[in-house]
């Protein structure tokens, strides 16, 4: 009988691939097991083993396959299951989503590129001949291609050898565009063992009467240890005992102390584990027995409470239920980069049951965390991460927390899978049988229309914690105060009054503006000319920092020119208003205080933004100008005013979702203000105080906005009534562009008819040199999804059937908002 195994191979086809196996390998080979393959003229790449049969594929003549890497599957059944539905629901392929939910290091291609791990001591591992070779060609060379390394060992079967390197930590598979992420380390001493007796400690002390110091050393580690009951560190105890790194050096020399590195950040932790310091307030509690009654009845709650209301708390109440249950703990986050203080608050409580997962971490950190999830260790059991940790092997998930669910980083859009992490979770803890709690102060509406519909649990907080009142927040009238001269620069005399006010007393302001850089336009007074990108439909942005006129699509830059590219007239003004402007503005009305920006721009660097945090927190900042970035659930204790330049910017987005969007991000800045004591104070400037939503937020009123955008959707044919796909066009050119959204617009207007919108130019109609088009699909309550996404399908392969049009970039984005 002939044998064959159905992979799934990471690249763009859209089914798996077969090919033949022996008999013993039929019975060896399972599920989840990764294989290398050949595929195509010369490549060779790692894959997943799907299936094992005994049907041989009738459209071509199956290949064998190279070697078998795993023992053991490194993919479970439920990941794989999981894996399926994302690509049906989101219509992409499994190779797409596997790329997604697998570190390039466990998926070796011919393209990946590989380099030598740093530090690494060649001496201290046993290497094979051949894992010789690789290491010599690769510290000559730095980095090579997998396909390279083929050529220097003249052999093609490598990649089980590169994979057992990675393994080995010798290696590492380059990602692109990830910016290595070496994380700060401290020192750590400790006693050794045998030493940690009453007995040992004797005699060590009595070994040691002739070394006075080293003496004092161990005796100040006692004391030290019993007083913190922590790790010590090697700077700590030198200063505690006041002597020279020789001093400890010599004991460590005689094997008395030891020295262990341990990064600061990182997955372990050894400080001390104090979740019974703390006590739930009584509406904390409340809302804690709210919830666990309520999962007795919904898989997933939605715990709607406000800013400051001590969220956090009640999750880590759950997550020791769950972990005392034996089961593991997803807490989803936003963006990881900006929620340190929340991974410290973490650590504090369950030390090192938590891993952070992060794709700034190393890959080896990643794949560490890898395995001792798929293998149950108890070390790992609350995975701390962005989206992509919902793709971590769970044996055991008992509970999946979404916080801060309405965040819109939990859509990814690019590439695909184009997935949302709050949707796809809900599903992954479906088959877990785990329960789901998402948690927000501005729940997406789709949300809390599902709890409002009883699909999901609904329970409410509206106490802050500690009773600290909401913030009282206020409308500034821009143009009323443009008349009446009582600005400076962009700054009403109010909100700068209230700056003023809150810096005599030492507390902090936070200044929203969600635009960067310094003057979004510049426009020639003479002729009207402005500087558009060359390879995107838009305006460049001024950068006055770098003299620098930048396209926020591409990264296209050029310095700016004094005078005028068209007609050469140098009266050139600048339009609108971004945070580096303000800054400045900022600098010359309170020159002797520290102001610092946190934006795109100043948070490139390694630890940019750790460093403007920590300005933040020891109180050396007096204020802050930011973008979106300073909304995202920061707790700082002592920003007692928040000021918004200009409400109205946000509203004026051609997106169906912009009024909740707009609401969701004011009142979440809001809630920046006064966490403590007293009531924080928020200033609004607009020139449309009237507007309903501004006038939502300055009531707090979260169910007014509900109300009123869900009536709109309804009106307007959008979720949650109606769900929505977007077909995307893409190409260089604009005919064919044209073309092709014209050929799809009609073909999709013959079945779905007026549920169709476009095709349309988006507001940039051109990126990168590509002309780009939309459509919208719409499909209601009513028609199926499944047979809507087949007959897309169907539409998309007699596209793609048409000669010309094969060339053209067509995207399918499911639930694209
Ligand atoms: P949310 O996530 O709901 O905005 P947080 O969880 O950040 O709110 O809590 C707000 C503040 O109140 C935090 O500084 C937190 O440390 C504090 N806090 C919340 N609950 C308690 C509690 N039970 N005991 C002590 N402090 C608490
Ligand atoms: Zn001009
Ligand atoms: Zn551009």
């Amino acid at each position: 009988m002939d044998y064959f195994v159905d992979v799934i191979l990471p690249v763009p086809i859209q089914n798996l691939f077969t090919y033949s196996i022996n008999k013993d390998e039929a019975l060896f080979l399972k599920k989840g097991m990764r294989v290398t393959v050949p595929f195509g003229k010369s490549k060779v790449y790692t894959s997943i083993v799907y299936g094992i049969h005994t049907q041989k594929p009738g459209a071509y003549q199956t290949k064998e396959i190279e070697q078998i890497l795993d023992e053991t599957p490194i993919v479970t059944e439920i990941q794989i299951n999981h894996w399926k539905w994302i690509a049906s629901y989101y219509m992409c392929t499994l190779g797409e989503v596997m790329k997604a939910a697998l570190s390039r290091a466990f998926l070796l291609e011919s393209e990946t590129v590989i380099s030598l791990n740093s530090p690494f001591e060649a001496d201290s591992i046993d290497l094979s001949d051949d894992e010789h070779l690789v290491v010599e060609a690769l510290s000559l060379q730095k980095q090579l291609r997998i396909q390279e390394i083929q050529s220097v060992l003249n052999s093609k079967t490598i990649l089980p050898l590169l994979h057992r390197l990675i393994e080995k930590k010798v290696i590492t598979a380059k990602e692109e565009a990830i910016e290595q992420y070496k994380p700060k380390t401290v020192k750590y001493v400790s006693l050794i063992p045998k030493y940690n007796s009453e007995q040992g400690l004797k005699s060590l002390l009595e070994e040691l009467s002739n070394a006075g110091k080293q003496r004092e050393v161990i005796l100040n580690y006692f004391q030290l240890k019993s007083q913190t009951g922590k790790n010590i560190s090697l700077k700590e105890l030198q200063e505690k005992s006041n002597v020279s790194k020789a001093v400890i050096k010599s004991l460590i020399d005689k094997e008395i102390l030891e020295l262990n590195e341990i990064q600061k950040d990182r997955v372990q932790f050894y400080g001390d584990i104090n979740s019974d310091q703390t006590q739930l307030s009584k509406h904390q509690q409340a809302a804690f027995d709210e919830i666990k009654k309520s999962f007795e009845t919904h898989e997933i709650t939605l715990l709607h409470g406000v800013t400051s209301s001590g969220k956090t708390e009640i999750y880590v109440k759950l997550i020791e239920e769950v972990l005392a249950a034996g089961k593991q703990v997803l807490f989803m986050l936003p963006e990881i980069a900006l929620t340190t203080q929340l991974i410290g608050r973490m650590q504090r409580y369950f030390g090192e049951k938590v891993a952070v997962y992060h794709s700034k971490y190393s890959i080896n950190e990643r794949i560490e965390v890898w395995h001792n999830l798929l293998n149950n260790q108890s070390k790992f059991q609350i995975i701390l991460g962005a989206r992509s940790s919902m793709f971590l092997p769970f044996q055991n998930l008992g509970l999946l927390i979404i916080d801060e669910e309405h965040e819109p980083s939990y859509k990814q859009y690019h590439p695909a899978p184009r997935y949302h992490a709050r949707d796809a979770a809900i599903v992954l803890s479906g088959f877990h049988k785990a329960k789901v709690l998402l948690g927000s102060a501005t729940p997406a509406l789709e949300t809390f229309y599902n709890a409002q519909e009883k699909k999901y649990g609904l329970v409410t907080l509206t106490q802050r914690y500690a009773d600290v009142k909401l913030p009282d927040i206020e409308l500034i009238n821009l143009r009323e105060n443009y008349q009446k001269r009582k600005m400076k620069g962009h700054f009403s005399d109010q909100l700068l009054e209230a700056i003023q006010h809150t810096i005599d007393k030492n507390e902090q302001v936070l200044i929203f503006q969600n635009r960067r850089g310094f003057s979004p336009t510049i426009e020639c007074m003479t002729c009207g000319h402005s500087p558009h990108c060359p390879n995107c439909d838009v305006t460049l942005t001024y950068h006055q920092s770098k003299n620098q006129l930048r396209c926020h699509y591409c990264g296209y830059h050029r310095v700016m020119e004094p005078s005028c590219a068209a007609c050469g007239s140098n009266q050139i003004d600048t339009k609108g208003l971004g945070t580096e402007q303000i800054e400045t503005e900022l600098k010359a009305l309170f020159p002797d205080k520290t102001i610092t920006r946190m934006d795109q721009d100043t948070t490139r660097g390694k630890h940019a933004f750790e460093k403007l945090i920590e300005g933040l927190e020891q109180g050396e900042t007096a204020i802050m100008v930011g973008t979106q970035m300073l909304t995202k659930g920061l707790d700082f204790r002592n920003v007692s005013l928040v000021g918004v330049m200009n409400a109205d910017n946000l509203f004026n987005h051609p997106d169906f979702r912009a009024l909740e969007r707009s609401f969701q991000l004011l009142l979440q800045f809001a809630g920046r203000a006064g966490r403590t004591e007293k009531q924080g104070k928020v200033i609004i400037q607009t020139y449309n105080p009237q507007h309903p939503i501004l006038q939502k937020v300055v009531q707090h009123d979260y169910i007014g906005m509900y109300q009123s955008q869900l009536e709109e959707r309804f009106q307007f044919k959008y979720p949650p009534y109606y769900r929505m796909i977007k077909i995307i066009v893409k190409d260089r050119k604009f005919n064919k562009m044209e073309a092709a959204s014209k050929w799809l617009g009609l073909s999709l207007k013959n079945v779905f008819k007026e549920n169709v919108l476009g095709p349309e130019q988006p507001p940039v109609g051109r990126i990168r040199n590509e002309y780009i088009s939309h459509i919208l699909l719409k499909i209601p309550k009513n028609q199926s999804l499944v047979k809507s996404k087949e007959i897309l399908k169907k539409i998309e392969n007699a596209f793609f059937a048409v000669k010309e049009f094969r060339s053209v970039k067509l995207t399918i984005d499911v639930d694209n908002f």
